[in-house]
């Protein structure tokens, strides 16, 4: 299912996959046969990611690129385009936190963490759709995550951030659908990862309790939702929200 046309293989942009869940994204894509492009702000960690893809005989390249800012977005895919001839998949995953209290937050946390998880969503979006267009097709996943449907004290920037990857995802699946793009979302519960180690024990355990398969998710889990909803196997399904969350969240 990885070739778009005769031996051509179909490539996949994965921001913020130097470490962790976009790392895995990365890994899993191109282990299904996806050309991948690997880009982050963090150029030593880009580097010995795509040392390990390319060990492990993956097509891919990586581009140092800061997705909130247009300049690098559009680089990006001018990229990708140059180095594989076209983009089928695009995986905003780039994402950060700046946690604390509403009455303690201040301006710049609000703004950075809109900034790179939902400005940084719509400028590779719109990078992208134009190479799409031509093609008539092309298959977006934005990372969200479950606090953008529950909310979380502590984190009302973050949870506010990626409830607008919700909706900006929807509107794009609207404005896009006759054009054969598609795109959807989705929302991850407790995943293990550099950005979750960091939570004291107490929280993880008061997490749990919260968890109906009692366990933790691991970046594969969320990796391979990605690689179905970027699939022709997904091709009739757009605008739509998957939690993977051990049933944490339901509708
Ligand atoms: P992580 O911190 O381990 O990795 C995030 C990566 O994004 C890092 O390599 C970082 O350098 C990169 N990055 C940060 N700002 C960037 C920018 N402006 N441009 C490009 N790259 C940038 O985090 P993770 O746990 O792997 O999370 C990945 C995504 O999954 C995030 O969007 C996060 O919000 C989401 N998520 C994570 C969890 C979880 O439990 N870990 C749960 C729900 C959602």
């Amino acid at each position: 299912m990885t070739e778009s046309n005769g031996s051509q293989p179909r490539v996949a942009i994965v921001t913020g996959s130097a470490r962790g869940i976009g790392f895995e994204i990365a890994r899993v894509l191109g282990s299904e046969g996806y050309a991948v492009v690997l880009s982050d702000i963090n150029e030593e960690g880009l580097t010995t990611a795509v040392r390990k893809l390319e060990e492990a005989k993956i097509a891919c390249v990586g581009v140092k690129a800061d997705a909130s800012q247009t300049e690098d977005a559009e680089k990006l895919v001018a990229a990708a385009i140059e180095k594989f001839g076209r983009v089928d998949v695009l995986v905003n995953n780039a994402g950060i936190t700046r946690d604390g209290l509403i009455m303690r937050m201040d301006e710049n946390a609000w703004d950075l963490v809109l900034k790179v998880n939902l400005k940084g969503t719509f400028l590779m979006s719109k990078a992208v759709v134009r190479p799409m267009l031509k093609q008539k097709s092309g298959s977006i996943v934005n990372i969200a995550s479950v606090i953008g449907l529950m909310g979380n004290a502590g984190q009302a920037n973050y949870a506010a951030s990626k409830a607008g990857i919700i909706g900006f995802t929807k509107s794009f699946a609207k404005e896009f659908g006759r054009k054969g793009i598609r795109a959807n979302a989705i929302a991850p519960g407790f995943i293990q990862s550099e950005m979750t180690a960091v939570l004291p024990e107490k929280v993880k355990e008061q997490m749990l309790t919260q968890i109906p398969m009692e366990a933790f998710g691991t970046p594969t889990d969320v990796a391979n939702a990605v690689s179905f909803l970027a699939s022709d196997k997904a091709s009739y399904i757009t605008g739509q929200v998957l939690t993977v969350d051990g049933g944490m969240v339901m509708a």
